[in-house]
C-alpha cells in the first residue's frame, strides 16, 4: 500500500531518508494542515526554509462558499477543490497524506498516522499549526483521497437535488449562503432558515446583517429567528440527511427531508496538542505575532488558532505576518509584524452569483463587482495568481490513490 501521494516526491517521503545535502543549511518548518492556510503559508515559506506540509487530504477542499458548493456549481469546484500538486508555490514543499497524532515541543517532534496506517515520527525546528476546524457536515480531519472526496461530494449534491424541503440551522455566514444558493438553484423547494438570535450573521455589521435578511426573504427563503435547535449529538450535525427539528424554547417541531447543520458547533482539530497550548474551548492560544504562548518556535493561524473573538486569520493577510515573523525567529531577529484583525467580520456573503459579487466590508459598506471583473481579474489574477502564487490548470493527477 502506497503513502507517497506526488509521484515526484517519493523518496522523500520513506523512513530515515537523509535531507538532501541543498536543504541541509535551512532550518525545517512542518506544517500540520494544508488547508487554506496551511498552502499560503507553506508556499510561502519554501523559499527560505525545508517546508513539509502534513494533510489528511491530498486536495484543497475549502470551506468557503457552502452554497455554492452544495449547488454543483462549477465555479467551487475550480476555485476551490484544488488538488495540492497544482498550486505553483507548493512544488518545493514536501507533501505527506498523514495525521499528527502528537506533538513534543521540546524535542521538536511530531508523530503521525500515515493515511496507509503506518506511523512515522518527523523532527522539526518550527511548527505552524494549521489543522483548522470541523464543521457541520462539510469540514472534517478525516483521511480522503481524492475519489473519495468526489464520491462524497457528488453524494451531497445529489442529497439536495433529491429533497424538496431544506432546513437550514444556523444564521452565520455558511447558513445564509446555502439557504440563498439553494432557494436561487431550486426555486420550487422549500427552503427554511432557522437561527437563534433575532439577527443573522452575528459579528458582521448591522448593515451586513439587514441587507441579507432582506435579500433572503426577496429571494423566498422562508426566515423563522429566535429559533434555537436542540441537538441531539454531534454526529447528527455532521451529517446530511432529514428528519424533525426541535427547538429549545418550544416552538412547534419543524420536519425537512433534508436538514443542513451550520449552527457554528466548531471542533477545534487539536488533540494531538498538549492541553497546555490550548484555550477552554481548545483553541490553539496565538499572541499578536501569530505565535503561540509559551512557544517561541510554535506558530497557529487559520480557524484553530485563537488570535481574537473572531478568530479571522484565515483572512486579513495573516499568513504574511506568520511568515515574516517566523523569519525573523530563525535569524534570531525581534519579530517585525503584528496580526490587527478588524473588529467586524467582512467579506462576500453568498458568493459569485450571475450579476456578480457583493463584497461586504468591515463599516457594513457593500461594492458590487461586475461578473466579469469576478470572472476574469478577481478570481485568476488575484486569487489563484497574486494570492495563491498561481495554479496550473487541470492535467492528469500525479496522485498516487492508496487502495
Ligand atoms: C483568500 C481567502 C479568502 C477568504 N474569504 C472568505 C470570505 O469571503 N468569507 C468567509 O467567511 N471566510 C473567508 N475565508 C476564510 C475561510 O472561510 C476559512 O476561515 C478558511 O478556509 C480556514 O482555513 P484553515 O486553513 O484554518 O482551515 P482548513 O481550510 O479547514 O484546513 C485545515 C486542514 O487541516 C487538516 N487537518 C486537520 N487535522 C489535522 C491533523 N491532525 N494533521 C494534519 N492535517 C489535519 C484538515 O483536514 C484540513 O484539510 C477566506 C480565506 C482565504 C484564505
Amino acid at each position: 500500500m502506497s503513502t507517497n501521494y506526488f509521484s515526484g516526491m517519493s523518496n522523500r517521503f520513506m523512513k530515515d531518508a537523509p535531507a538532501s545535502p541543498a536543504s541541509g543549511a535551512l532550518p525545517t518548518v512542518l506544517v500540520l494542515g494544508m488547508g487554506d492556510t496551511g498552502i499560503l503559508t507553506a508556499g510561502r515559506l519554501s523559499r527560505h526554509c525545508r517546508v513539509i506540509g502534513v494533510t489528511t487530504k491530498p486536495l484543497l477542499v475549502s470551506g468557503q462558499e457552502l452554497g455554492l458548493r452544495l449547488t454543483g456549481h462549477a465555479q467551487w469546484r475550480r476555485d476551490y477543490l484544488t488538488p495540492l500538486d497544482r498550486y505553483r508555490r507548493l512544488s518545493r514543499v514536501e507533501i505527506i497524506h498523514g495525521r499528527a497524532i502528537r506533538v513534543d515541543p521540546v524535542a521538536r517532534t511530531a508523530a503521525l498516522e500515515l493515511a496507509g496506517g503506518e506511523h512515522r515520527s518527523l523532527h522539526w525546528d518550527y511548527l505552524v499549526i494549521a489543522s483548522g476546524v470541523s464543521n457541520g457536515f462539510w469540514r472534517d480531519d478525516r483521511f480522503e483521497t481524492h475519489q473519495l472526496i468526489e464520491s462524497r461530494l457528488n453524494a451531497q449534491i445529489e442529497a439536495v437535488t433529491a429533497a424538496s424541503s431544506v432546513a437550514v440551522v444556523g444564521g452565520g455566514p455558511s447558513g445564509v449562503s446555502a439557504a440563498y444558493n439553494l432557494k436561487r438553484a431550486y426555486p420550487n423547494k422549500e427552503i427554511t432558515l432557522f437561527f437563534s438570535a433575532h439577527e443573522l450573521l452575528p459579528g458582521y455589521p448591522k448593515k451586513t446583517q439587514h441587507y441579507h435578511q432582506k435579500l433572503l426573504a426577496r429571494q423566498g427563503v422562508v426566515l423563522h429567528g429566535g429559533h434555537r435547535a436542540i441537538v441531539s449529538s454531534d454526529a447528527v450535525t455532521s451529517r446530511l440527511q432529514g428528519g424533525r427539528l426541535e427547538f429549545e424554547a418550544g416552538q412547534p417541531s419543524f420536519q425537512a427531508e433534508l436538514i443542513i447543520w451550520a449552527a457554528g458547533r466548531l471542533k477545534p482539530h487539536t488533540d494531538f496538542l498538549p492541553k497546555d497550548m490550548l484555550d477552554a474551548a481548545g483553541f490553539v492560544r496565538t499572541d499578536a505575532h501569530l505565535n503561540v504562548e509559551g512557544y517561541a518556535r510554535i506558530f497557529a493561524i487559520g480557524d484553530v488558532a485563537a488570535t481574537d473573538p473572531l478568530r479571522c486569520s484565515a483572512r486579513n493577510w495573516a499568513y504574511k505576518v506568520l511568515c515574516r515573523n517566523l523569519r525573523a525567529r530563525v535569524t534570531e531577529r525581534p519579530m517585525p509584524a503584528r496580526f490587527n484583525p478588524p473588529s467586524h467580520r467582512w467579506g462576500s456573503i453568498v458568493g459569485p452569483q450571475p450579476t456578480g459579487l457583493r463584497l461586504h466590508g468591515p463599516t457594513g459598506n457593500s461594492h458590487a463587482l461586475p461578473r466579469w471583473l469576478v470572472h476574469w481579474l478577481l478570481y485568476p489574477l488575484i486569487v489563484r495568481g497574486f494570492i495563491y502564487g498561481g495554479v496550473r490548470s487541470s492535467r492528469k493527477m500525479s496522485v498516487t490513490q492508496d487502495s
